[in-house]
């Protein structure tokens, strides 16, 4: 198996599972022409998150990492009237791409984009009693992920549903020898996950047409 046959399956199972998307398929061509890396879900990946979202009847979610706000879009979908995605974004060129493209898809009243560093703008949620959130997708810088673990559990309910994107490294993740700090900060993430007894928590190996991947998923028990 190699990257043409995860790709050929991902696209069979998007042209198969997935209508035409024509807001979806600009967001994606607008965060290109503004040169913002293709760092985004996969098609297949967003209608993950989407009925996860749905599943867990989410009307409040925090997402920590917008980038173009592709993987939000899908997310605030999954809202029902009057519920919210609280999405975090460090990089304000990021922000206004993803606020044009929520816009388009008519969500921005669902929709709050907050610029800043995660870890800065996180205990201002808190603070303005946006928590609890239903879910929470954390897709951001990996060296943070412990930071945001704990934030998650500040912002959460029990039943709360905590996502994490990009644990495999490629492979790296199984290395406890490994130096390189997004691979340090997704290990650390897993102890913190495994050491509390709040937390039930799982972990996915995947493959697809963004490659060999996986995320993590937990829920809040107390
Ligand atoms: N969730 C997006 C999607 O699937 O469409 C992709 C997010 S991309 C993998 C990671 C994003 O996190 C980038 O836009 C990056 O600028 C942002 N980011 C990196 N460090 C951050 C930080 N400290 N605080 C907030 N956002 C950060």
């Amino acid at each position: 198996m190699n990257q043409d046959t995860w790709s050929r399956v991902d696209h069979y199972f998007c042209d198969a599972l997935l209508p035409d998307d024509p807001v979806l398929t600009a967001a994606l061509a607008d965060s290109d022409a503004a040169g913002l890396p293709s760092h985004h879900v996969a098609p297949n990946q967003g209608q993950l998150l989407h009925l996860f979202a749905r599943m867990q009847g989410a009307k409040k979610i925090l997402e920590i990492g917008t980038l173009a706000g592709y993987s939000t879009i899908w997310l605030a979908r999954a809202l029902p009237e009057g519920g919210q995605v609280v999405s975090l974004e460090a990089n304000p060129r990021n922000a206004e791409v993803a606020r044009i493209n929520i816009e388009r898809a008519g969500l921005s009243h669902l929709v709050d984009v907050r610029v800043g560093r995660a870890i800065d703008t996180l205990p201002l949620l808190a603070d303005e009693g946006l928590a609890p959130f239903d879910l929470v997708f954390i897709d951001a810088d990996k060296p943070s992920n412990p930071q945001y673990l704990d934030w998650s559990l500040k912002l959460a309910r029990k039943g709360t549903v905590i996502i994490g994107d990009n644990v495999v490294r490629n492979g790296e993740v199984a290395n406890p020898h490994s130096e390189d700090a997004n691979v340090q900060g997704v290990r650390r993430f897993f102890e913190l996950m495994a050491a509390n007894p709040r937390l039930r928590a799982t972990a996915i190996q995947t493959v697809g047409s963004k490659g060999y991947d996986g995320f993590s998923l937990a829920i809040v028990e107390g």
